[in-house]
């Protein structure tokens, strides 16, 4: 065959092969459940937010969206075990700061967040809040200062391991109160909270995903919202920002990720079902109950999440590098 012409019958071919690859996804995606993995243990606030998600998206997608809990390392081993996942649009992760704050927090990170990921959507902004177990002695922000300075040594603080929200939480509210205390990491918020309604831990500061049941139930030490200004979702609660820890202000953004090189097709139905899901009035109402924000449209796209993802990158690593906190 001319060579010309057996050049362009094997471009056609491939052209062909990724027309047909692309349209097996387009036409038929998804044909099988889908993973949607959280980097935390089951019950606290990222699982509780995959979850009420996971019911309208496996309706819209016509597959279950199946929740896979994968903890370990503050969130970084779930995000190491996406990006490397098969990119065929049946693996996606839900995680928050911490994909941010990995980078500059361990040194032997085996991913980038910047790229080695694509990028479907934000979904909510959560505010925090800290808590004490109940009968610590300190009823409010300020006696717990002073319950601090006095017996730091004695006190402790739980966490979701180095790249957490509630590792994060507590390293601002240690520099801020100027004590050290000692941290016990979890596997996710949700073991964390279960110790410290347990009264087998002191402290905890964690999302209003989790901790507005228990707050309202009275089960734990109420210290403060850690936004700067008081949510809706608790208007009586005063933030630790207006209780004199002067510029605190700490809150929880979410994303959905999956492995770079997953098909467009699978990234637009992810991105379209995920916005349908946060227009569901049951999703509405249980994330304005939970003081969560559904973010605005801007942030609703890949770029909305890429975009903020790279400023948080930078604004996090002067912070916590300046703190000394890393792992190697
Ligand atoms: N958001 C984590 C969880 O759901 C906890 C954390 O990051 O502190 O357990």
């Amino acid at each position: 065959m001319h060579p010309i012409r057996s050049f362009l019958a094997g471009a056609a071919l491939a052209a062909l092969g990724v027309l047909s690859a692309a349209t097996a996804v387009a036409q038929t995606y998804p044909t099988k459940p889908i993973k949607l993995v959280v980097p935390f243990a089951a019950g606290g606030p990222t699982d509780i937010v995959a979850r009420v998600l996971s019911v309208p998206m496996s309706k819209s997608l016509g597959q279950s969206v199946v929740v896979e809990n994968k903890p370990g390392a503050g969130g970084t081993l779930a995000a190491a075990h996406v990006a490397t996942s098969a990119p065929d649009g049946y693996t996606f992760l839900i995680h928050h700061n911490g994909m941010a704050t990995a980078p500059s927090l361990y040194r032997k990170l085996s991913y980038n967040p910047l790229t080695d990921f694509e990028y479907v959507s934000q979904v909510v902004d959560v505010p925090m809040t800290l808590l004490g177990r109940k009968d610590l002695p300190a009823k409010n922000l300020a006696e717990l200062v002073t319950y601090l300075k006095a017996n730091a040594d004695k006190v402790n603080l739980a966490h979701a391991g180095l790249g957490a929200v509630s590792h994060l939480c507590g390293m601002v509210f240690r520099k801020a109160v100027g004590i050290d205390l000692t941290t016990v990491p979890y596997q996710g918020t949700g073991p964390a909270m279960t110790a410290l309604l347990g009264g087998h831990v002191d402290l905890l500061c964690d999302q209003t995903t989790q901790t507005t049941q228990h707050i309202k139930a009275g089960s734990v030490r109420f210290y403060g919202v850690t936004t700067e200004e008081r949510i809706k979702s608790m208007p009586e609660a005063p933030t630790l920002n207006e209780q004199g820890l002067k510029g605190f202000d700490v809150k929880v953004w979410h994303g959905v990720y999956a492995p770079k090189g997953t098909p467009a097709e699978a990234l637009q139905k992810m991105n379209a079902a995920l916005r349908a899901a946060l227009q569901d009035p049951a999703v509405v109402t249980r994330m304005r109950d939970l003081g969560a924000e559904i973010v605005p449209e801007s942030k609703l796209t890949p770029d909305g999440l890429r975009s903020w993802l790279k400023l948080e990158t930078e604004r996090y690593a002067p912070l916590i590098k300046s703190a000394g906190v890393y792992a190697d």
